[in-house]
């Protein structure tokens, strides 16, 4: 293994361009000895409620637990039914499972990679409860359709918005195929991912596109009841402090964290303006590369990944070479979570997310990537495709 020249994200220049105002907020905290739900962590909430435009927020302590608190919050529990992708990370299935409750899948879109609202109305029974979109690579998901089909059946949505804080639905997505401009584009025209749906679940993962340094996560709804829920399954299932009324979990947001996501939250449209640009150079730069398909430039995508599809059964090959080269690269995700060990032979294969798993490659992106950089990429991977 070579030294790594160019890593797969580099969080450094944004540490750099931030750093007093970070050190500043962290002195604030450790001074003021308020460390679980100092005052930073209720200015953190209002600050992404309004950022995002929806009227509750709720920090919780990482997007996996936003997202079963979420489903809880929303009334999933045994037996239900909750139809979501097979091409996501596991905490989006996991999430359901835990609660006893039966992630089903539906096939994705080969151009969004995000699940297809053709393939969810196939899967709808009457146990089904809820839909779980993932606006996986930071691209949002067909929610014009997908909020249709909730309302003719009845069912919740919540938003997995891990990897797409600050994205936001043109109504553009590939699938819909302008069928959705008919009914309900136009009320959702420009909404921010997560601010569509019932509930919207992010996470402050380091790496996610508003990354905190440790775990974090956050809990978004319009609805009174279901924040109320949420509010009270963050401290241990009460709504005053020791008269529990249902179980919950210790599931609190650092107050250290929310005073560091304060000083980022105003940089992030910067920085997710910086990955589209990176995005966009990537795709000049790999316009006449044979044997691959680049993302669309969707509107309002704010490219957690900048991720290509390797065709021909050379996916693996690219990505050995550029680690020879020092150049970093990931494959999200190489087992759909339908064929993940722990529901191994319970679901049947679904032939694009299979096929997608074979193909993706996520080259290196970060806000502030130098083009010289996306170019040496690029002259790797065309290389070894010539
Ligand atoms: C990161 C991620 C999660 C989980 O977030 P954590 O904060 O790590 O718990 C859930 N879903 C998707 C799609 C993710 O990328």
């Amino acid at each position: 293994m070579s030294e790594i020249k160019i890593p797969v994200l580099d969080l450094k220049p944004q540490y750099e361009q931030i750093k007093d105002e970070v050190q500043g907020a962290i002195n604030r905290v450790l001074e003021s000895g308020q460390f679980i739900m100092g005052p930073d962590v209720k200015l953190f909430e209002q600050e992404v409620a309004k950022y995002v435009g929806v009227k509750h927020a709720i920090a919780v302590n990482s997007g996996t637990d936003a997202l079963v608190i979420g489903l809880r919050a929303l009334g999933i529990g045994e037996g239900d039914e909750v139809i979501t992708t097979p091409f996501s990370f596991f905490a989006t299935a996991e999430s359901i499972s835990n609660l006893g409750a039966k992630p089903v899948f539906a096939d994705i879109d080969s151009k969004s990679f995000n699940i297809d609202p053709k393939e969810i109305k196939a899967k709808i029974t009457p146990r089904t409860k809820a839909i779980m979109p993932v606006h996986l690579y930071g691209q949002p998901a067909a929610m014009g359709q997908i909020m249709e089909l909730a309302q003719e059946y009845g069912l919740k949505v919540i938003e997995d918005c891990a990897q797409s804080f600050g994205a936001r639905y043109w109504g553009t997505c590939s699938s819909c195929q302008g069928h959705c401009q008919e009914t309900t584009l136009e009320s959702l025209r420009g909404k921010f991912t997560g601010a569509i749906a019932d509930v919207g679940a992010y996470s402050f993962f380091p790496s996610k596109n508003l990354g905190a340094y440790g775990d974090g996560g956050m809990v978004v709804t319009n609805d009174d009841q279901v924040a109320e829920i949420a509010r009270m399954l963050r401290v241990h299932g009460a709504k005053k402090k020791y008269h529990n009324e249902v179980l919950g979990y210790n599931s609190r947001l650092d107050t250290l964290q929310a005073a560091i996501l304060r000083v980022k939250l105003p940089y992030l449209a910067q920085w997710n303006e910086g990955r589209r640009q990176v995005a966009k150079t990537y795709n000049e730069l790999l316009a006449d590369v044979a044997g691959i398909i680049t993302p669309e430039l969707a509107d309002g995508h704010v490219f957690h990944q900048y991720t290509i599809r390797v065709l021909d059964g050379k996916r693996d090959k690219v990505q050995q070479y550029l680690g020879e080269q020092g150049i970093g690269s990931m494959i999200y995700y190489p087992v759909p979570q339908d064929q993940l060990p722990v529901y191994q032979g319970q679901y049947p294969k679904m032939p694009v997310s299979d096929l997608l798993g074979t193909e993706v490659l996520s080259l290196p992106i970060w806000p502030e990537m130098a083009s010289e950089n996306m170019a040496v990429v690029v002259n790797v991977v065309s290389g070894v495709l010539e």
